[in-house]
């Protein structure tokens, strides 16, 4: 039996009298003085005396997790050394789903003939008269604008006919694989066909690649139809699902419904409906986030990750996984193919793909021959912008041409709020987050100071915490809401609109500012990268980027690498239709390779540059990377363990450890945090070192060391 609990493994329980299951099977059994529901994973160990065994109570009477569900959780597990018990939670993320479907309560109908010694109140005449069809009694009550009781006294006189109703089953619409697609070039028709045969085939990995409007999700579009057409599921993840209402609308075009969503949105009622269709096979295509991986699919013969680069697919937090990495995974034990599809395919995919685990599918040109925009770099060295502005005068010039000539434009940058640092004038005095090595930003638009590392929401203070001068705490640099104060000084005629993630309330709320903005109703748009994700702006003509520098900073191995990616994308919203668009990217570097690579559009040259350097260095792809990230709240104890770490940490030909060393945030929501990093080459199995290693150290109070296999955050 596994539990979804942070346990060392499984537990053994006997199947009491009466109560028969299969592996997979959801069981209720006693823990300590609870009861808690898992999963029968196989058979028992026997390590227990069989009269210590405690009974199984009971068995859900719902399908059981499929098999391949339970390999797929151990593989994870093993993978990266979480608690088996806390991925199975993850496969049981909506505990409602197990319990039975609950029936609705009975209707009452007014019958056709009704007793003739019936007495007719008003009331009761209402009643009649609300009831032709079959109403809930409360709902009845509330229209008929009486007490429930009136509805009983009327069942009982035998006026109303009690109606059961089954329990309901949504139908989430069965998806048409047989309407047809666009017209393909001959490019686009040729990986078409061959995702379909690859469907047909087993399991494979195939890298579709192609710049932004080249026609991937029409393409990939085709893999769906075809695992469709075989009573398959499919699965297509995407990085940013609340804001992806524009693939909602292509995908529904294209099979004739919506997909069924899954992400942290979601009511838990819908998610428990979704668990369930999802389970009995009703749910044929399911879009969804990373945790997407986690539903019990009985029949999946197809995985998608569109913009398979994304750094959201990485869970840090609990299980630390890679939904890329594991949708491969899954599709391995699956049996069937996984595609990844991006324009600015990570290292580590182009990596497989160049020794030939992958299949590279290449979709040469944007559809419809639009041609890429043009990308110029503003030098902020040669042409700042002008005293407590952000915006080059080069840049200014480029906005105005493009809204005079009746086109959208958009400011991008990747900062939420107004500010990222307030100081005070008079001491220097910076604000800083009580519980994190972190700046409070400060976000106008909300009236607040907040920490974006622990959340953490304070006001701005008049006078200075450290020297109590007033009116002298000032903003440093700019975020989004900063610049889109400065446009809108600079630009008073245009239509402007900020989006980021906490300026909108929510995914509708992204819907109708990208509809607002496909619609030309906004003539600048002022954004963070939320912007970036995959919307088509006809209109919009001119791209600026406020500070392409912002990724560079700091020792993060993927910097350049997201710098590119994250810059290339929200390029690609430039001039997708039938009107050339243009970027503009002020830089303090114009000589970094990035920038470089961004303004030629040489993006081989980037990838080949940045490829040696890993390789050199021995880092991924080319060499395995596991994070040790020690906290508490207690400094000393900390370096205790970091220091016992270090000591029995292995070693041997290929094996380096790194630390350990404060973490760039040594101090986050109120703990302590020191780092070690264990690299080793591909050849070996990180794995394999690291349980012995974590499992000789001994930790004090409240620390606790998480692993964290192939890390992408190094803070
Ligand atoms: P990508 O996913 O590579 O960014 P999309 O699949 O989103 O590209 O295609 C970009 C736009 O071009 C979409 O509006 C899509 O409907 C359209 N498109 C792509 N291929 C075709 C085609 N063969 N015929 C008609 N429209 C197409
Ligand atoms: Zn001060
Ligand atoms: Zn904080």
């Amino acid at each position: 039996m596994l539990l979804p609990l942070p346990l060392a493994g499984a537990y053994d329980y006997r199947l009491g009298p009466g109560i028969e299951a299969g592996e997979g099977d959801f069981l209720r059994v006693p823990l300590g003085r609870r009861s808690a529901i898992g999963v029968l994973w196989g058979p028992a160990t026997d390590d227990v005396d069989p009269a210590k065994l405690k009974d199984v109570t009971e068995r859900l009477d719902v399908l059981p997790l499929p098999d391949v569900s339970r390999r797929f959780v151990d593989w994870v597990a093993g993978y990266t050394l979480a608690a088996p018990g806390a991925v199975l939670k993850m496969a049981m993320s909506v505990p409602d789903a197990l319990q039975p479907p609950v029936a609705p309560p009975p209707a009452y109908v007014a019958k056709k003939k009704l007793p003739d010694d019936l007495r007719l109140t008003a009331p009761r005449q209402r009643v009649i008269e609300a009831a032709w069809a079959p109403l809930p009694a409360t709902e009845l009550a509330r229209v008929a604008g009486v007490g429930v009781s009136v509805i009983k006294g009327l069942a009982q006189a035998g006026a109303l006919e009690m109606v059961a109703r089954p329990a309901a089953t949504t139908s989430p619409g069965e998806p048409d694989w047989r309407r047809p697609g666009p017209d393909f070039s001959e490019d686009q028709a040729k990986i078409g066909a061959e995702l379909r045969t690859m469907v047909s085939t087993g399991f494979a990995v195939a890298l579709l690649e192609g710049v932004t409007g080249s026609g991937k999700t029409e393409v990939y579009f085709e893999a769906v139809a075809e695992a469709l057409a075989q009573g398959k599921q499919a699965l297509v993840l995407l990085p940013e699902i609340a804001l992806s209402a524009q693939w909602l609308d292509r995908f529904a075009q294209r099979f004739g419904v919506a997909p069924v969503a899954w992400h942290s949105d979601l009511t838990q009622a819908r998610r428990r409906d979704v668990w369930r269709d999802v389970a009995a096979g009703r749910a044929r295509v399911v879009v969804g986030a990373r945790s997407a991986l986690f539903l019990p699919f009985p029949d999946l013969g197809l995985i998608v990750v569109d913009e398979e680069h994304d750094a959201s697919y990485k869970q840090e937090e609990g299980v630390a996984y890679h939904a890329r990495d594991m949708a491969v995974v899954r599709a391995r034990l699956g049996g069937f193919p996984a595609v990844l599809a991006s324009a600015t395919p990570s290292l580590e995919t182009l990596a497989n793909a160049q020794a030939g685990r992958y299949r590279l599918l290449h979709l040469p040109a944007r559809h419809g021959g639009a041609p890429l925009p043009d990308v110029g770099l503003i030098d902020l060295r040669r042409t700042p912008p002008a005293r407590r502005s952000w915006l080059a005068p080069p840049l200014v010039e480029a906005v105005q041409k493009a809204l005079d000539a009746g086109e959208q434009a958009l400011l991008f940058l990747n900062r939420r709020g107004y500010a990222p640092l307030t100081l005070c004038r008079t001491c220097g005095h910076r604000l800083q987050c009580p519980n994190c090595t972190a700046w409070l930003v400060e976000h106008r638009q909300q009236g607040r100071l907040q920490c974006h590392h622990c959340g953490l929401v304070s006001v701005l203070p008049k006078a200075c915490p450290s020297c109590g001068s007033e009116e002298q705490m000032v903003p440093c640099g700019p975020g989004v809401e900063r610049v889109a104060e400065e446009a809108a000084q600079r630009f008073p005629e245009a239509r402007l609109a900020v989006m980021a993630s906490d300026t909108l309330t929510g995914p509708d709320a992204a819907a109708r500012l990208v509809a607002q903005m496909a619609r030309h109703e906004i003539d600048l748009l002022v954004g963070t990268q939320v912007v970036a994700k995959g919307h088509h702006f006809p209109m919009l003509t001119l791209v600026g980027v406020v500070d392409a520098d912002l990724g560079l900073g700091g020792g993060d191995l993927r910097a350049g690498e997201r710098t590119f990616q994250l810059l290339t994308q929200v390029a690609g919203r430039a001039g997708r239709a039938a009107h050339p668009g243009r970027v503009m990217l002020q830089t303090f570097q114009p000589e970094h390779p990035v920038m470089g690579a961004l303004a030629s559009g040489d993006a081989q040259r980037f990838y080949t540059t940045e490829a040696n350097e890993r390789r050199s260095a021995g880092m991924p792809p080319f060499g395995r990377l596991a994070a040790l990230i020690v906290s508490g709240p207690d400094a000393a104890q900390v370096d205790g363990a970091a220091a016992q770490l270090a000591r029995r940490a292995p070693k041997g030909e290929g094996i380096d450890v790194l630390g350990p060393a404060p973490a760039p945030l040594h101090f986050l929501r109120g703990r302590h945090r020191r780092r070690l990093l264990l690299k080793t080459e591909r050849r070996i199995n990180l794995q394999d070192l690291l349980r012995p290693w974590l499992a000789s150290v001994k930790t004090l109070g409240a620390v606790r060391i998480q692993v964290d296999v192939d890390p992408y955050s190094f803070f």
